[in-house]
């Protein structure tokens, strides 16, 4: 197995500012060439685009902070959102704009799966389209590009193969992320990531625990599993590791005090990864555990594999546990045929959980997705209005909860200083947002005890105590 380096943001390598066209050529005898890397999307997103960026570094590429001073363009899109495809046209048009001559630019991620060539139809100045599960193939493909080569593709989707690169450029200097799945073999109605990220691949357990432990080495003491299912990890490898057996290994490495995972689906969600939380302080006491709905029959629609019932089983070995668990989740409201009576389950199945976050969507149509035919849409106006019902309730809980915590200590990791003056913020270990003062001169990445003195309905404000 091959060994890899991470890069933190803090500890980059020739860390040369190259700010315009001018710099690009005075720099073109030592390096290929510069990229300017721009992301939307979710942390997963976030994360493959350091991976991109590393893969680009290896090649002999340095990073620059406009686009105009890169001979490429790379622009790393999300498909999850409404109108998706028709913001990332409009984005292409305005790199047009910019396009100096020998400058190439790229699409990668869920748009490029999802449009494929048709963007090159509709953006000729368009050089690469790649979605995330042809990542790996990038080497060649940016090769390709680089002998001038016009419409290049790495479009397949169907591999049991994961991104595995021989660089990260880390861009979060306290919260390092690990993609420990790929993909999604789930199949809900309304969700377009089965077709854009291909189907779901675990990568090798030991590949997980040598990059953690690398992390840890380079100072990383906070890390994130992420997948878009991530606990329905299945390790290829033959020790065959459970995703709890993963994460408890993980809290054992030296240097680490924090691990953390993200997504998990109900469905395989499982009373071993509670224990693994209440046995191991290292493990986050926070779940990201989406519902999307309340009613049984929405969730039968949704194709979710789960009932409202089992759901709240789930909820309940949680709230079992010894350690407080901070559960958030996902709703969409207004899924086609969804009645009023179906919205007041999801109230009332709100009511029941209590989450400490609540992540809101309206149901919109995605691309090639069961959903797109269903009859019975819900009017835009009424999804407004059951959102905003939804909001106002989770908004009033989490203020009421969060007012609890005042002239409590909470344990905040601190990931940066804000521009007031000794203002600070951070995470508490359940994921919270905490924002403090301290005239302490030298934070950041520290782990500090914050005595809670107020809350919005987002964070907590507090001071540290020394
Ligand atoms: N894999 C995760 C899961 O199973 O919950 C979430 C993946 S998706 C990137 C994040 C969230 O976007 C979903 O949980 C869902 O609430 C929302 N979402 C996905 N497709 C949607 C659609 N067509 N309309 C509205 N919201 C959607
Ligand atoms: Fe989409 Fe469902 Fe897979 Fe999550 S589990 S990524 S919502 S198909």
């Amino acid at each position: 197995m091959g060994s890899s380096i991470d890069i933190r943001l803090d500890s980059l390598v020739n860390p040369q500012p190259v700010n315009s066209r001018a710099a690009l050529v005075a720099n073109s005898a030592s390096v290929r060439g510069t990229f300017y890397l721009e992301t939307f999307g979710c942390q997963m997103n976030e994360h493959d685009s350091e991976k991109v960026a590393g893969v680009l570094l290896s090649r002999g590429y340095q990073r620059v902070e406009n686009p105009e001073a890169a001979s490429l363009i790379l622009y790393n899109t999300c498909s999850i959102r409404e109108k998706a495809a028709q913001k990332v046209f409009s984005r292409l048009g305005v790199y047009r704009e910019l396009l100096g001559k020998d400058q190439k630019i790229g699409v990668l991620g869920c748009v490029a799966q999802q449009e494929g060539e048709e963007i090159f139809r509709r953006a000729p100045w368009v050089s690469l389209v790649c979605g995330s599960a042809s990542y790996r193939n990038l080497p060649q493909l940016l090769a390709q590009v680089e002998a001038g080569e016009q419409r290049v593709t790495g479009l397949d989707n169907d591999t049991d193969e994961t991104f595995e690169t021989e660089i990260t450029r880390r861009d979060n200097p306290c919260r390092a992320y690990i993609t420990i799945i790929e993909g999604c073999d789930k199949a809900c109605t309304y969700c377009v990531v089965p077709f854009t990220r291909g189907p779901e691949r675990s990568r090798d357990s030991s590949r997980i625990l040598a990059e953690l432990r690398q992390l840890a080495d380079v100072g990383y003491s906070e890390v994130q599993f992420l997948g878009q299912t991530v606990n329905s990890y299945a390790d290829p490898s033959p020790r065959k590791m459970k995703f709890s057996e993963l994460l408890v290994e993980a809290a054992q490495v030296p240097g680490i005090r924090r691990v953390r995972f993200t997504t998990s689906h109900p469905s395989d969600f499982g009373k071993d990864i509670v224990d693994a939380i209440d046995a191991h302080p290292a493990i986050c006491n926070h779940i990201h555990l989406p519902v999307q709905s309340g009613s049984t029959r929405v969730l039968r629609a949704m194709r979710r594999t789960y009932s409202r019932q089992e759901y709240l089983e789930k909820i309940a070995l949680i709230r079992a546990a010894t350690r407080p668990i901070a559960v958030t989740t996902d709703i969409i409201v207004g899924f086609p045929g969804e009645t009023e009576a179906e919205f007041a389950e999801t109230l009332s199945l709100v009511d029941k959980v209590r989450y400490s976050g609540v992540f809101s969507f309206k149901y919109s149509t995605r691309p090639n997705t069961a959903a797109l035919s269903m009859p019975d849409a819900v009017p835009e106006e009424e999804k407004r209005r059951r959102l905003a019902v939804l909001l106002e309730k989770q908004r009033n809980f989490q203020l009421e909860d969060l007012q609890k915590l005042r002239g409590t200590a909470v344990e905040v990791h601190v990931d940066g200083k804000s521009k007031k003056e000794n203002q600070w913020y951070g995470h508490s270990s359940f994921n919270c947002v905490v924002n403090f003062s301290s005239s302490s001169e030298d934070l950041l990445g520290r782990y500090v005890n914050i005595r809670v003195t107020a809350c919005t309905p987002n964070s907590l404000l507090g001071e540290h105590t020394l």
